[in-house]
């Protein structure tokens, strides 16, 4: 694949705890394994498919995309590999400097080459501004994957994993990835922080994880106005308020104490680092188990 090097001006400048110029996209073990390449390791074009709002929210969309394929037969024949917990690169080319911004997926297919993405359009937002015009089958450039956690099925752990709002994406794969694998024992537990159910999304996907005895979730809604029992799901569970210390150390391990504990946040960088330092005081977890996305 031609010109893979990474510089300052591929870096977005949002901050991401996972920033390219450290983690440069490179070809995974997946790839090397299917000896294919993988097609978004530079700037790779991808089709939208479709565009739907989400819980109702024109302003949150689901979008999904497919590779707007090549007229290189070594890149027709690639795979679309981006690792769950890790991010793509969107680029919208301008008159002045091209407009650069990170993005999960939430689903990725492998083979043929699709992924989907939760984006929320913020109101004054540059990224935001172009999204919200865009047309089926219209093609945007992305880049990845970019990211540096990686789960170990080989022993098992207990997974915490920490979502806020539409950060819930990333989070989707790395539940996938334990509970697809039936030799995986890690136990997930996935907490949720919303304000309230409306802003909870892929809540369809959450109740099949559900059916798995390895995983289970909790949503903590900070500002639910309305009564709360008669709007959950079978075996949903919700707080009323914040995801706090206490919430935290009651749902330290029972069953598979030994079992090393693994916390992964997926949010803005203020609640990353709130949650790291409250998962540091509730849970035995060392430091270095715990990873922002
Ligand atoms: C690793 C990573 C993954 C991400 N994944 C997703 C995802 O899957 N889905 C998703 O929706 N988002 C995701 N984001 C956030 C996303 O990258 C963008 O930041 C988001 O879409 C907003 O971009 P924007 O260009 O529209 O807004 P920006 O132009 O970056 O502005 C953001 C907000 O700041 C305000 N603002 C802008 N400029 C100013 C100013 N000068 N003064 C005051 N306020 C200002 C805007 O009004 C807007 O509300 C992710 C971020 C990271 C770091």
């Amino acid at each position: 694949m031609s010109n893979n090097e990474v510089n300052e001006s591929d870096c977005c400048g949002n901050g991401c705890s996972n920033c390219i110029l450290d983690n440069k996209p490179k070809p995974s073990q997946r790839a090397l394994l299917a000896g294919r390449p993988n097609v978004i390791l530079n700037y790779a074009k991808f089709k939208l498919l479709s565009n739907e709002p989400c819980n109702g929210d024109q302003q949150v969309r689901c979008l999904h995309f497919v590779y707007a394929e090549s007229e290189d037969k070594t890149e027709q024949a690639g795979i679309l590999d981006i690792p769950p917990g890790h991010h793509v690169m969107l680029r919208m080319d301008q008159q002045a400097s091209p407009l650069l911004r990170p993005y999960s997926p939430y689903w990725t297919d492998f083979a043929s080459k699709e992924f989907k993405l939760l984006v929320k359009l913020q109101p004054g937002g540059a990224m935001s501004a172009q999204l919200s015009g865009l047309q089926l089958e219209q093609v945007l450039q992305f880049r990845g994957p970019i990211g540096n956690y990686m789960h170990d099925a080989s022993s098992a752990k207990n997974i915490f994993i920490i979502a806020q709002g539409v950060a819930i994406a990333p989070t989707m794969p790395l539940v996938a990835q334990v509970l697809d694998n039936e030799d995986d024992m890690s136990r997930v537990r996935h907490l949720i922080c919303a304000k309230d159910l409306k802003h909870v999304y892929l809540r369809d996907q959450l109740l099949e994880f559900g059916k798995y005895w390895n995983y289970s979730s909790c949503l903590y809604l900070s500002q639910q106005q309305t009564e709360l029992t008669s709007s959950l799901r079978y075996k949903e569970s919700a707080h009323l308020g914040r995801l706090n210390i206490k919430d935290l150390a009651a749902q330290a391990p029972k069953g598979i104490e030994d079992a090393k504990i693994i916390v992964i946040i997926a949010g803005y960088a203020n609640f990353q680092r709130d949650m790291r330092e409250q998962a540091l005081q509730a849970l035995p977890v060392a430091a270095a188990n715990i990873f922002a996305l």
